[in-house]
């Protein structure tokens, strides 16, 4: 069993580190929020002041934070974490960054020796308590090596992206992908209805089809069709709207960078920017179909 340190204890950190504590391992939290941290000292974890005492000599420091710049703060402020850490300690940020900031915080590590990754995760908070989130790791094989042990005790598909940055490039990719599979199979639903087909029946007949995705096998974004999928909850979260806008603002960004063209992930940012600015940020991403008519 390792020592870890977590900080970050939101809807996905407070979660992860729970199933960390359960898996048997010795964690210290730390988070700016007090009431986070005592929910997990209440499940087993112990506490620690600041993100530097808590990852005094520890195995790993796991970090959850919102984005690039809470990221840039932890690791590369005077007091941050490189400036702390001990040379055998692992350090994975699970966030959801740009690659260019993960490769910055690699870049400053590797000059100190510190074995660093960039570990973002797909899943959600439901995937985040059950354990079974989908990791995409960015960093050396033999870092890798060891971050799978620990994040083992957080997910079910742990996989090596390739180099820094990259565990972040994946995820991007994957979001921007789902996105424009949800406008697309909201809109095929939509046109379908609008010319009298049963969505259920037109669903069943798409998923034998060449239309099959994802969105339509566990996620159909039309009310009523799969009790289970937020939009037969009214669009109840799930994965909200406004963190769809910052993962394809990330994919934007990240495309400006190596001018690739992208688009339909272009497209499908300005509509749920639209969609956000209309009051549905806080709504299941799956809503997009209502912005086709309801
Ligand atoms: P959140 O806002 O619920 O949690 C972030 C936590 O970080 C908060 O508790 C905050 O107090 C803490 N924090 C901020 N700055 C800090 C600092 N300097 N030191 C210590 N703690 C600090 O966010 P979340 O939903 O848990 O998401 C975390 C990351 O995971 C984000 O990058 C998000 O994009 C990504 N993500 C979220 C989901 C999801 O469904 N929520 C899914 C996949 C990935």
């Amino acid at each position: 069993m390792s020592k870890v340190a977590f900080i970050g204890l939101g809807n996905m950190g407070g979660p992860m580190a729970a199933n960390l504590v359960k898996s048997g391992h010795q964690v210290c939290v730390f988070d700016l929020v007090p009431a986070a941290v005592k929910q997990l000292v209440d499940a087993g974890a112990t506490s620690a002041a600041s993100a530097n005492a808590a990852a005094a000599d520890v195995d790993f420091v796991i970090t959850m934070l919102p984005a690039g710049k809470h990221v840039e703060m932890v690791y590369l402020g005077d007091d941050g974490l490189l400036n702390n850490v001990g040379p055998n300690t692992v350090l994975l940020d699970s966030s959801t960054i740009d690659a260019a900031t993960a490769r910055k915080v690699a870049a400053a590590a590797n000059e100190k020796g510190i074995a660093v990754m960039d570990t973002p995760v797909s899943g959600g908070v439901a995937a985040a308590a059950a354990g079974t989130l989908a990791f995409m790791c960015g960093g050396s094989a033999e870092s890798f090596a060891k971050a799978k042990l620990i994040l083992e005790g957080m997910g079910k598909n742990i996989f090596h992206a390739g180099d820094h940055g990259s565990g972040q490039v994946a995820k991007i990719c994957n979001n921007m992908l789902l996105s424009v599979l949800m406008v697309g199979t909201s809109e095929a639903l939509k046109l379908g209805v609008d010319n009298g087909m049963d969505p259920a029946k037109l669903s069943e007949i798409m998923l034998a089809s060449s239309g099959r995705n994802w969105s339509l096998e566990v996620y159909n974004p039309y009310p009523g069709v799969m009790p289970t999928a937020p939009a037969s909850n009214d669009y109840k979260p799930g994965f909200m709207v406004d963190l769809m806008c910052k993962d394809l603002g990330l994919a934007m960004e990240t495309a400006v960078h190596t001018k690739s063209s992208t688009p339909m992930g272009a497209l499908a940012r300005s509509l749920y920017s639209a969609h956000a600015a209309n009051g549905n940020g806080q709504r299941d991403f799956s809503s997009i179909l209502e912005m086709l008519g309801k």
